[in-house]
Protein backbone atom coordinates (compact mmCIF):
# COMPACT_ATOMS: atom_id res chain seq x y z
CA UNK A 1 0.00 0.00 0.00
CA UNK A 2 2.64 2.39 0.94
CA UNK A 3 5.29 2.05 -2.32
CA UNK A 4 1.92 2.27 -3.98
CA UNK A 5 0.64 5.56 -2.73
CA UNK A 6 4.35 7.33 -2.57
CA UNK A 7 4.25 6.42 -6.49
CA UNK A 8 0.92 7.65 -7.33
CA UNK A 9 2.32 10.94 -4.88
CA UNK A 10 5.31 11.15 -6.76
CA UNK A 11 3.59 11.71 -9.83
CA UNK A 12 2.44 14.91 -8.51
CA UNK A 13 5.40 16.35 -6.68
CA UNK A 14 7.24 16.64 -10.38
CA UNK A 15 4.29 19.17 -11.37
CA UNK A 16 4.27 22.83 -10.22
CA UNK A 17 0.40 23.47 -10.66
CA UNK A 18 -2.14 20.92 -10.39
CA UNK A 19 -5.21 20.63 -12.39
CA UNK A 20 -8.86 18.30 -12.05
CA UNK A 21 -7.13 15.87 -14.44
CA UNK A 22 -4.80 15.45 -12.24
CA UNK A 23 -5.96 14.99 -8.65
CA UNK A 24 -8.64 12.69 -10.66
CA UNK A 25 -5.84 10.75 -12.16
CA UNK A 26 -3.98 10.05 -8.32
CA UNK A 27 -7.41 9.31 -6.91
CA UNK A 28 -7.76 6.84 -9.02
CA UNK A 29 -4.10 5.24 -8.38
CA UNK A 30 -4.99 5.93 -4.74
CA UNK A 31 -7.94 4.03 -4.86
CA UNK A 32 -6.22 0.94 -6.89
CA UNK A 33 -3.85 1.20 -3.88
CA UNK A 34 -6.35 0.93 -1.50
CA UNK A 35 -7.95 -1.85 -3.16
CA UNK A 36 -4.51 -3.47 -4.01
CA UNK A 37 -4.49 -3.53 0.06
CA UNK A 38 -7.65 -5.29 0.57
CA UNK A 39 -9.05 -2.50 2.23
CA UNK A 40 -13.22 -2.68 2.44
CA UNK A 41 -14.77 -1.80 -0.94
CA UNK A 42 -17.08 0.95 0.43
CA UNK A 43 -14.59 2.20 2.80
CA UNK A 44 -12.46 3.06 -0.35
CA UNK A 45 -15.10 3.95 -2.34
CA UNK A 46 -16.01 6.86 0.80
CA UNK A 47 -13.07 7.55 1.04
CA UNK A 48 -11.92 8.35 -2.52
CA UNK A 49 -14.55 10.51 -2.71
CA UNK A 50 -14.16 12.78 0.17
CA UNK A 51 -10.21 13.40 -0.90
CA UNK A 52 -10.90 13.93 -4.19
CA UNK A 53 -13.60 17.00 -3.56
CA UNK A 54 -11.01 18.15 -0.63
CA UNK A 55 -8.21 18.08 -3.35
CA UNK A 56 -9.94 19.91 -6.44
CA UNK A 57 -11.62 22.47 -3.59
CA UNK A 58 -8.29 23.29 -1.64
CA UNK A 59 -6.69 26.25 -1.67
CA UNK A 60 -3.38 26.27 -3.37
CA UNK A 61 -1.41 27.19 -0.34
CA UNK A 62 1.60 29.12 -1.31
CA UNK A 63 4.10 27.57 1.02
CA UNK A 64 3.52 24.39 0.15
CA UNK A 65 3.52 21.99 -3.54
CA UNK A 66 0.20 20.66 -4.12
CA UNK A 67 1.69 17.31 -4.35
CA UNK A 68 2.39 18.24 -0.14
CA UNK A 69 -1.19 19.08 -0.02
CA UNK A 70 -2.58 16.06 -1.16
CA UNK A 71 -0.88 14.03 0.50
CA UNK A 72 -1.76 16.15 4.07
CA UNK A 73 -5.54 15.53 2.32
CA UNK A 74 -4.76 11.64 2.42
CA UNK A 75 -3.22 11.64 5.44
CA UNK A 76 -6.02 13.93 7.37
CA UNK A 77 -8.47 10.95 5.63
CA UNK A 78 -6.80 7.93 6.15
CA UNK A 79 -6.69 9.25 10.13
CA UNK A 80 -10.23 10.06 9.97
CA UNK A 81 -11.27 6.63 8.82
CA UNK A 82 -9.23 4.96 11.43
CA UNK A 83 -10.53 7.08 14.37
CA UNK A 84 -8.88 10.13 14.58
CA UNK A 85 -7.30 9.87 18.39
CA UNK A 86 -6.37 6.85 20.21
CA UNK A 87 -8.96 5.19 22.29
CA UNK A 88 -7.99 4.30 25.84
CA UNK A 89 -9.53 1.22 27.67
CA UNK A 90 -12.86 1.25 29.49
CA UNK A 91 -12.16 1.61 33.22
CA UNK A 92 -14.93 0.51 35.78
CA UNK A 93 -15.69 3.18 38.84
CA UNK A 94 -15.45 0.16 41.53
CA UNK A 95 -12.58 -2.68 40.74
CA UNK A 96 -12.05 -5.01 39.14
CA UNK A 97 -12.46 -3.45 35.72
CA UNK A 98 -13.25 -6.46 33.51
CA UNK A 99 -11.51 -7.19 30.27
CA UNK A 100 -12.60 -10.30 28.16
CA UNK A 101 -10.94 -11.12 25.25
CA UNK A 102 -12.32 -12.60 21.98
CA UNK A 103 -11.25 -13.45 18.47
CA UNK A 104 -10.97 -16.59 16.39
CA UNK A 105 -8.79 -18.97 17.11
CA UNK A 106 -4.94 -18.15 16.21
CA UNK A 107 -5.62 -14.29 16.40
CA UNK A 108 -3.43 -13.56 18.79
CA UNK A 109 -5.87 -13.81 22.08
CA UNK A 110 -4.02 -15.15 24.63
CA UNK A 111 -1.22 -14.07 23.58
CA UNK A 112 -2.60 -10.58 23.94
CA UNK A 113 -4.02 -10.84 27.35
CA UNK A 114 -0.51 -11.22 28.83
CA UNK A 115 0.47 -8.33 27.42
CA UNK A 116 -2.13 -6.21 28.21
CA UNK A 117 -1.64 -7.65 32.03
CA UNK A 118 2.22 -6.39 31.61
CA UNK A 119 0.95 -3.29 30.42
CA UNK A 120 -1.38 -2.44 33.02
CA UNK A 121 1.60 -3.94 35.64
CA UNK A 122 4.03 -1.64 34.50
CA UNK A 123 2.01 1.68 33.19
CA UNK A 124 -0.25 1.40 35.95
CA UNK A 125 1.24 -0.06 38.24
CA UNK A 126 -2.26 -2.61 38.16
CA UNK A 127 -2.17 -5.97 39.99
CA UNK A 128 -4.20 -8.04 37.40
CA UNK A 129 -5.53 -11.43 37.20
CA UNK A 130 -6.07 -13.77 34.32
CA UNK A 131 -8.47 -15.84 33.77
CA UNK A 132 -7.89 -19.27 32.25
CA UNK A 133 -11.34 -19.94 30.46
CA UNK A 134 -10.70 -21.81 27.36
CA UNK A 135 -10.57 -25.35 28.27
CA UNK A 136 -11.10 -27.02 24.68
CA UNK A 137 -7.26 -27.08 24.53
CA UNK A 138 -5.44 -28.29 27.19
CA UNK A 139 -2.42 -26.59 25.89
CA UNK A 140 -3.98 -23.23 26.38
CA UNK A 141 -4.06 -23.46 29.48
CA UNK A 142 -0.56 -24.53 30.07
CA UNK A 143 0.51 -21.37 27.24
CA UNK A 144 -1.31 -18.47 29.73
CA UNK A 145 -0.04 -20.08 33.38
CA UNK A 146 3.69 -19.58 31.22
CA UNK A 147 3.03 -16.23 30.11
CA UNK A 148 1.54 -15.67 33.65
CA UNK A 149 4.92 -16.93 35.44
CA UNK A 150 7.19 -14.53 32.81
CA UNK A 151 5.10 -11.26 33.45
CA UNK A 152 4.51 -12.20 36.78
CA UNK A 153 0.78 -12.00 36.84
CA UNK A 154 -1.46 -14.71 38.46
CA UNK A 155 -3.31 -17.00 36.32
CA UNK A 156 -6.66 -18.67 37.76
CA UNK A 157 -7.76 -21.74 35.87
CA UNK A 158 -9.60 -25.34 36.99
CA UNK A 159 -8.55 -27.40 34.32
CA UNK A 160 -10.59 -28.28 31.40
CA UNK A 161 -13.50 -30.16 32.90
CA UNK A 162 -15.53 -27.26 34.07
CA UNK A 163 -17.69 -25.23 31.90
CA UNK A 164 -15.93 -21.38 30.82
CA UNK A 165 -18.46 -20.24 32.94
CA UNK A 166 -18.33 -21.44 35.75
CA UNK A 167 -14.49 -20.79 35.54
CA UNK A 168 -15.08 -17.28 35.04
CA UNK A 169 -17.05 -17.16 38.50
CA UNK A 170 -14.82 -18.61 40.44
CA UNK A 171 -12.26 -16.77 38.67
CA UNK A 172 -13.94 -12.95 39.61
CA UNK A 173 -14.45 -14.56 43.12
CA UNK A 174 -11.13 -14.71 43.76
CA UNK A 175 -10.41 -11.09 42.08
CA UNK A 176 -12.92 -9.82 44.35
CA UNK A 177 -11.41 -11.14 47.60
CA UNK A 178 -7.85 -10.65 46.69
CA UNK A 179 -8.88 -7.25 45.77
CA UNK A 180 -7.26 -7.42 41.72
CA UNK A 181 -7.99 -4.10 39.91
CA UNK A 182 -8.00 -5.70 36.17
CA UNK A 183 -9.17 -8.78 35.51
CA UNK A 184 -8.22 -10.32 31.94
CA UNK A 185 -10.44 -13.43 30.75
CA UNK A 186 -9.03 -15.29 27.87
CA UNK A 187 -11.88 -17.27 26.20
CA UNK A 188 -11.68 -20.13 23.39
CA UNK A 189 -11.80 -19.27 19.69
CA UNK A 190 -12.65 -21.34 16.45
CA UNK A 191 -11.29 -21.25 13.18
CA UNK A 192 -14.46 -19.40 12.07
CA UNK A 193 -17.54 -17.72 13.80
CA UNK A 194 -20.20 -20.27 14.86
CA UNK A 195 -23.13 -20.53 16.98
CA UNK A 196 -21.72 -22.42 19.87
CA UNK A 197 -18.85 -19.95 19.93
CA UNK A 198 -21.04 -16.99 20.51
CA UNK A 199 -23.42 -18.50 22.76
CA UNK A 200 -20.46 -19.21 25.48
CA UNK A 201 -18.88 -16.11 24.24
CA UNK A 202 -22.52 -14.11 25.55
CA UNK A 203 -23.09 -16.10 28.70
CA UNK A 204 -19.38 -15.59 29.71
CA UNK A 205 -20.51 -11.70 28.79
CA UNK A 206 -23.43 -11.79 30.86
CA UNK A 207 -21.66 -13.19 33.63
CA UNK A 208 -19.21 -10.98 33.87
CA UNK A 209 -20.72 -7.60 32.83
CA UNK A 210 -17.04 -7.00 31.55
CA UNK A 211 -16.26 -2.95 31.11
CA UNK A 212 -14.19 -4.30 27.34
CA UNK A 213 -14.86 -6.81 25.63
CA UNK A 214 -11.71 -6.65 23.44
CA UNK A 215 -11.61 -8.54 19.79
CA UNK A 216 -8.62 -9.60 19.02
CA UNK A 217 -8.31 -10.26 14.61
CA UNK A 218 -5.08 -10.44 12.97
CA UNK A 219 -4.01 -7.90 10.67
CA UNK A 220 -2.44 -10.59 8.39
CA UNK A 221 -5.78 -12.04 7.10
CA UNK A 222 -7.33 -8.66 5.85
CA UNK A 223 -10.68 -8.48 4.35
CA UNK A 224 -11.31 -11.72 6.05
CA UNK A 225 -10.34 -10.00 9.33
CA UNK A 226 -12.99 -7.41 8.86
CA UNK A 227 -15.66 -9.61 8.05
CA UNK A 228 -14.97 -11.20 11.49
CA UNK A 229 -14.54 -8.24 13.40
CA UNK A 230 -18.17 -7.32 11.74
CA UNK A 231 -19.67 -11.20 13.11
CA UNK A 232 -18.38 -10.81 16.77
CA UNK A 233 -19.55 -7.39 16.84
CA UNK A 234 -23.07 -7.87 15.76
CA UNK A 235 -23.24 -10.69 18.31
CA UNK A 236 -21.50 -9.72 20.88
CA UNK A 237 -21.28 -5.74 20.88
CA UNK A 238 -17.52 -5.51 21.32
CA UNK A 239 -16.34 -2.53 22.96
CA UNK A 240 -12.83 -2.50 21.13
CA UNK A 241 -10.48 -4.18 18.97
CA UNK A 242 -6.76 -5.84 19.25
CA UNK A 243 -5.60 -5.48 15.72
CA UNK A 244 -2.37 -8.43 16.38
CA UNK A 245 0.80 -9.76 14.15
CA UNK A 246 0.56 -6.11 12.83
CA UNK A 247 4.66 -6.76 12.21
CA UNK A 248 3.67 -9.12 9.51
CA UNK A 249 1.21 -7.01 7.56
CA UNK A 250 2.66 -4.78 4.71
CA UNK A 251 -0.55 -4.17 3.73
CA UNK A 252 -2.24 -1.56 5.98
CA UNK A 253 -5.75 -2.45 4.78
CA UNK A 254 -7.47 -4.31 7.90
CA UNK A 255 -6.59 -1.25 10.31
CA UNK A 256 -8.18 0.85 7.52
CA UNK A 257 -10.97 -0.79 7.16
CA UNK A 258 -12.06 -2.25 10.87
CA UNK A 259 -13.07 1.02 12.40
CA UNK A 260 -15.58 1.98 9.38
CA UNK A 261 -17.15 -1.18 8.95
CA UNK A 262 -17.19 -2.02 12.60
CA UNK A 263 -17.45 1.47 14.19
CA UNK A 264 -15.43 0.18 17.23
CA UNK A 265 -11.84 1.49 17.52
CA UNK A 266 -8.80 0.20 17.26
CA UNK A 267 -7.70 0.33 20.82
CA UNK A 268 -4.15 -1.96 20.53
CA UNK A 269 -1.60 -3.29 18.20
CA UNK A 270 0.08 -6.11 18.61
CA UNK A 271 3.45 -5.78 16.65
CA UNK A 272 5.55 -8.43 17.61
CA UNK A 273 5.30 -12.10 19.67
CA UNK A 274 7.19 -10.49 22.92
CA UNK A 275 5.15 -9.44 25.85
CA UNK A 276 6.19 -6.22 25.31
CA UNK A 277 4.59 -6.03 21.53
CA UNK A 278 1.49 -4.15 22.61
CA UNK A 279 1.03 -0.47 21.57
CA UNK A 280 -1.81 1.87 21.92
CA UNK A 281 -2.88 2.41 18.82
CA UNK A 282 -2.79 6.41 17.28
CA UNK A 283 -4.61 6.58 13.95
CA UNK A 284 -2.51 9.66 12.99
CA UNK A 285 0.61 7.27 13.51
CA UNK A 286 -1.19 4.73 11.11
CA UNK A 287 -1.61 6.79 8.66
CA UNK A 288 1.62 7.80 8.58
CA UNK A 289 2.99 4.47 8.18
CA UNK A 290 0.60 3.51 5.60
CA UNK A 291 1.51 6.47 3.41
CA UNK A 292 5.12 5.71 3.91
CA UNK A 293 6.53 9.15 5.52
CA UNK A 294 7.10 8.78 8.48
CA UNK A 295 7.51 12.20 10.30
CA UNK A 296 7.61 14.54 7.19
CA UNK A 297 3.71 14.71 7.03
CA UNK A 298 4.15 16.17 11.29
CA UNK A 299 6.80 18.32 9.12
CA UNK A 300 4.23 19.45 6.72
CA UNK A 301 1.45 20.05 9.39
CA UNK A 302 4.19 22.19 11.31
CA UNK A 303 5.00 24.28 8.00
CA UNK A 304 1.12 25.08 7.95
CA UNK A 305 -0.03 25.91 11.30
CA UNK A 306 2.73 25.14 13.85
CA UNK A 307 5.72 27.47 13.02
CA UNK A 308 3.88 30.46 13.46
CA UNK A 309 2.22 29.14 17.01
CA UNK A 310 3.12 29.84 20.12
CA UNK A 311 6.62 28.19 19.72
CA UNK A 312 7.60 30.33 17.07
CA UNK A 313 5.81 33.70 19.11
CA UNK A 314 8.25 32.73 22.23
CA UNK A 315 11.25 31.90 19.73
CA UNK A 316 10.47 35.61 17.98
CA UNK A 317 10.21 36.74 21.75
CA UNK A 318 13.41 36.02 22.50
CA UNK A 319 15.01 36.85 19.44
CA UNK A 320 13.88 40.23 19.51
CA UNK A 321 14.66 40.35 23.60
CA UNK A 322 18.19 39.21 22.31
CA UNK A 323 17.58 36.28 25.05
CA UNK A 324 17.78 33.28 23.01
CA UNK A 325 19.90 30.69 24.99
CA UNK A 326 21.52 27.63 24.90
CA UNK A 327 18.31 25.95 26.31
CA UNK A 328 16.41 27.12 23.52
CA UNK A 329 18.80 26.23 21.49
CA UNK A 330 19.14 22.33 22.63
CA UNK A 331 14.99 22.62 22.42
CA UNK A 332 15.34 23.78 19.10
CA UNK A 333 17.70 21.03 17.88
CA UNK A 334 15.24 18.33 19.64
CA UNK A 335 12.36 19.46 17.81
CA UNK A 336 14.02 19.47 14.65
CA UNK A 337 15.56 16.23 14.48
CA UNK A 338 12.12 14.69 15.51
CA UNK A 339 11.01 15.90 11.97
CA UNK A 340 13.54 14.34 10.16
CA UNK A 341 16.67 15.09 7.99
CA UNK A 342 17.57 18.63 8.42
CA UNK A 343 18.15 19.73 4.57
CA UNK A 344 14.35 18.39 3.73
CA UNK A 345 13.05 20.26 6.97
CA UNK A 346 14.86 23.55 6.11
CA UNK A 347 13.60 23.02 2.60
CA UNK A 348 10.50 22.81 4.40
CA UNK A 349 10.13 25.86 5.22
CA UNK A 350 8.47 28.65 3.19
CA UNK A 351 10.65 30.41 0.73
CA UNK A 352 13.64 28.12 1.80
CA UNK A 353 13.36 25.36 -1.02
CA UNK A 354 14.91 27.35 -3.42
CA UNK A 355 17.49 29.00 -1.96
CA UNK A 356 20.62 28.02 -3.00
CA UNK A 357 22.38 28.20 0.35
CA UNK A 358 19.84 25.29 1.56
CA UNK A 359 19.76 23.68 -2.06
CA UNK A 360 23.20 22.25 -1.54
CA UNK A 361 22.87 21.74 2.10
CA UNK A 362 23.81 18.24 3.60
CA UNK A 363 23.83 17.61 7.37
CA UNK A 364 25.17 15.05 8.98
CA UNK A 365 22.79 13.69 12.37
CA UNK A 366 26.17 12.92 14.28
CA UNK A 367 26.67 16.54 13.89
CA UNK A 368 23.87 17.43 16.07
CA UNK A 369 24.24 14.88 18.25
CA UNK A 370 27.53 15.95 18.72
CA UNK A 371 26.14 19.62 19.21
CA UNK A 372 24.11 18.38 21.73
CA UNK A 373 26.94 16.60 23.72
CA UNK A 374 28.56 20.14 23.79
CA UNK A 375 25.33 21.80 25.29
CA UNK A 376 24.55 18.84 28.07
CA UNK A 377 28.28 19.76 29.14
CA UNK A 378 26.96 23.35 29.96
CA UNK A 379 26.12 24.13 33.28
CA UNK A 380 22.82 25.67 33.71
CA UNK A 381 23.94 28.91 33.94
CA UNK A 382 26.32 28.68 31.00
CA UNK A 383 23.11 27.56 29.11
CA UNK A 384 20.60 30.53 29.69
CA UNK A 385 23.97 32.60 29.43
CA UNK A 386 25.97 32.32 26.58
CA UNK A 387 28.05 35.30 27.31
CA UNK A 388 30.31 33.46 29.84
CA UNK A 389 32.35 31.53 27.96
CA UNK A 390 35.79 32.01 29.08
CA UNK A 391 39.12 29.57 27.85
CA UNK A 392 38.72 27.65 30.83
CA UNK A 393 34.53 27.20 30.56
CA UNK A 394 35.31 26.36 27.07
CA UNK A 395 37.96 23.61 28.21
CA UNK A 396 35.94 21.86 30.87
CA UNK A 397 33.13 21.86 28.25
CA UNK A 398 35.17 20.47 25.63
CA UNK A 399 36.57 17.47 28.25
CA UNK A 400 32.69 16.87 29.64
CA UNK A 401 31.40 16.20 26.10
CA UNK A 402 34.41 14.71 24.50
CA UNK A 403 35.23 16.98 21.75
CA UNK A 404 37.65 18.81 21.18
CA UNK A 405 37.99 22.08 21.74
CA UNK A 406 38.23 23.76 18.44
CA UNK A 407 34.74 22.41 18.09
CA UNK A 408 33.02 23.61 21.32
CA UNK A 409 34.75 27.20 19.90
CA UNK A 410 33.24 26.91 16.56
CA UNK A 411 29.96 25.80 17.81
CA UNK A 412 29.83 28.87 20.30
CA UNK A 413 30.61 31.21 16.75
CA UNK A 414 28.06 29.08 15.02
CA UNK A 415 25.25 29.81 17.92
CA UNK A 416 26.32 33.35 18.23
CA UNK A 417 25.67 33.51 14.03
CA UNK A 418 23.07 31.57 14.63
CA UNK A 419 21.70 34.48 17.18
CA UNK A 420 22.22 36.56 14.78
CA UNK A 421 21.02 34.65 11.82
CA UNK A 422 17.57 34.57 13.54
CA UNK A 423 17.50 37.96 12.75
CA UNK A 424 17.82 38.03 9.57
CA UNK A 425 15.37 35.53 8.74
CA UNK A 426 12.69 36.95 10.69
CA UNK A 427 13.57 39.62 8.00
CA UNK A 428 13.58 36.97 5.45
CA UNK A 429 17.09 36.94 4.33
CA UNK A 430 18.67 33.36 4.60
CA UNK A 431 21.97 34.54 3.58
CA UNK A 432 24.80 32.52 6.11
CA UNK A 433 22.47 29.55 6.26
CA UNK A 434 25.19 27.72 4.71
CA UNK A 435 28.15 26.24 7.10
CA UNK A 436 25.50 26.60 10.00
CA UNK A 437 25.56 23.13 10.85
CA UNK A 438 28.60 20.44 10.56
CA UNK A 439 31.32 21.38 7.96
P1 LIG B 1 -5.21 -17.36 20.37
O1 LIG B 1 -5.52 -18.70 19.80
O2 LIG B 1 -6.14 -16.32 19.86
O3 LIG B 1 -5.13 -17.36 21.85
O4 LIG B 1 -3.78 -16.95 19.80
P2 LIG B 1 -2.37 -16.99 20.52
O5 LIG B 1 -2.28 -15.90 21.54
O6 LIG B 1 -2.08 -18.36 20.99
O7 LIG B 1 -1.42 -16.57 19.31
C1 LIG B 1 -1.28 -17.36 18.15
C2 LIG B 1 0.11 -17.11 17.55
O8 LIG B 1 0.20 -15.79 17.10
C3 LIG B 1 1.21 -17.32 18.56
O9 LIG B 1 2.26 -17.97 17.92
C4 LIG B 1 1.64 -15.91 18.90
O10 LIG B 1 2.97 -15.83 19.29
C5 LIG B 1 1.37 -15.19 17.62
N1 LIG B 1 1.10 -13.76 17.82
C6 LIG B 1 0.17 -13.17 18.58
N2 LIG B 1 0.22 -11.83 18.48
C7 LIG B 1 1.21 -11.55 17.61
C8 LIG B 1 1.75 -10.34 17.05
O11 LIG B 1 1.33 -9.22 17.33
N3 LIG B 1 2.78 -10.48 16.16
C9 LIG B 1 3.26 -11.70 15.81
N4 LIG B 1 4.26 -11.74 14.93
N5 LIG B 1 2.78 -12.84 16.30
C10 LIG B 1 1.77 -12.79 17.19
MG1 LIG C 1 -5.56 -18.74 23.20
Amino acid sequence: LTERLQNAIGKLRKKGKISETDVREVMREIRLALLEADVNFQVVKDFVKTVRTRAIGAEVLESLTPAQQIVKIVNDELTKVMGEEAVGLNKSEKIPTIIMMVGLQGAGKTTTLGKLALKLKNEKNARPLMIAGDIYRPAAIDQLEILGKSIEVPVFSMGTDVSPVEIVKKGLELAAEKKNDYVLIDTAGRLQIDELLMDELAQIKKLAQPNEILLTVDAMTGQNAVEVAKGFNEQLDVTGVVLTKLDGDTRGGAALSIRAVTGKPIKFIGQGEKMTDLDVFYPDRMSSRILGMGDMLTLIEKAQQDFDEKKAQQMQEKMRENSFDFNDFIDQMEQVQKMGPMEDILKMIPGMANNPAVKNLKVDPKDIEHLKAVVYSMTSEERENPNLFNPSRRRRIAAGSGRPIHEVNRMLKQFNEMKKMMGKVSKGNFEGMEGMFGN
